[in-house]
């Protein structure tokens, strides 16, 4: 049976223990906060369409700018840890590798590269999940009733650094390997999941059968998101971005005003996505465009529309910039209109 590395026990004492011993690597941010590491990653090399690799950049920078704000660190992955998990399956031994490596990390928080911060202003509610050890995304009826592999959503989701977590990876992994063991994983997903093409084991199809087929063993552990887009579905939201900026505000999380914006099989990187590149690309725009107006609006800039990359200044300059308090206090600014 395929491993994701030698087992680790008692890692929630040896973490405990550790942290007692390095009084300078707290699991807490200065303000409190429990220590967040953000992680995404891409394939080793270039793209196939050189669109595809200036997306990436953009989605990095999106994300910079959002753990800028929010005092989280963050890695982008190049590497295939295993070369057996190679593709979305990838993100299995980075998470655990991250995990070990880090046991000053309270959180740690997978985010595919095609997904977007789309509220620069909101927080993860995390005292909401003091009892859980991963939250993710998703739906208790798709899940439960449906067996929908759409029920849950890995594009965008959290692992608190414990035992349980290891555990869960663990358990997650098998599928994994690829060539004959994915192949055929591929066809027990699709004949045990409503809605699923025929296809290769994939990561998000494995992690909602192992919560089904297991259900007693890892549910009271999971917290399952839906009141603000931990992950939000793109071909909802990307044409509603001028109309949200019209009546809401950064802060809120949800349809009114989306955290993150997930584009799913959009592929811009690679060759075969499921809906055309053109659309692809320029709903990505518009998705880094939304996001970036909140960045640039602290600078006293804006976009001249979501489909352009050129901006304008949108405030007059000043001569006494640090008694000009607009400029200042800018976490309080993300999340008002003005
Ligand atoms: N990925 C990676 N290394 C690779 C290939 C993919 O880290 O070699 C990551 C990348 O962040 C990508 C994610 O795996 O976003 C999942 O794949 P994708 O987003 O294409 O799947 P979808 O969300 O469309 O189902
Ligand atoms: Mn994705």
């Amino acid at each position: 049976n395929y491993a994701l590395g030698p087992n680790v026990s008692g890692w929630d004492e040896q973490r405990r223990r550790w942290l007692a011993q390095n009084k300078g690597f707290p699991a807490t941010v200065p303000g409190g906060k429990p220590r967040i590491l953000l992680v995404t990653g891409s394939q080793p090399g270039p793209c196939d369409n050189p669109l595809g690799d200036h997306y990436l950049l953009k989605s990095t920078k999106n994300k910079i700018d959002y753990c800028r704000f929010h005092d989280i660190e963050i890695v982008h992955n190049l590497a295939h840890l295993d070369n057996e998990l190679a593709g979305y399956w990838a993100k299995l031994p980075l998470l655990r590798r991250l995990m070990l490596s880090h046991p000053e990390v309270e959180w740690i928080w997978w985010m595919d590269s095609d997904a977007l911060f789309t509220d620069m202003a909101f927080e993860l509610p995390l005292s909401r999940y003091d009892n859980h050890n991963l939250i993710i995304h998703g739906y208790q009826d798709l899940l439960f009733e449906k067996h929908s592999w759409i029920a849950l959503n890995t594009g965008s989701f959290l692992f608190r650094n414990c035992q349980w977590s290891l555990d869960l990876l663990a358990a997650w992994a098998p599928m994994g390997p690829k060539g004959f063991i994915r192949e055929e994983a591929g066809k027990i997903l699709t004949a045990y999941l409503k809605g699923r093409p025929a296809f290769e084991a994939d990561d998000q199809s494995a992690l909602i059968h192992l919560l089904l087929s297991q259900k007693e063993k890892w549910m009271d552990k999971v917290y399952i998101e839906n009141s603000y887009y931990l992950h939000g579905f793109w071909a909802g939201l990307v044409d509603k971005y001028e109309e949200m900026m019209e009546n809401h505000h950064p802060g809120l999380g949800d349809e009114r005003w989306p955290f993150v914006t997930h584009f799913v099989g959009c592929k811009p990187c690679g060759s075969y996505g499921d809906y055309p590149v053109d659309r692809c690309l320029k709903s990505m725009e518009r998705a880094f465009n939304f996001a970036d107006n909140q960045v640039l609006r602290l600078y006293g800039f804006a976009h001249k529309g979501l489909e352009s990359p050129k901006i304008k200044r949108i405030r007059s300059q000043t001569t006494k910039p640090i008694n000009d308090k607009e400029n200042l206090d800018v976490k309080a600014k993300m999340s008002t209109t003005s």
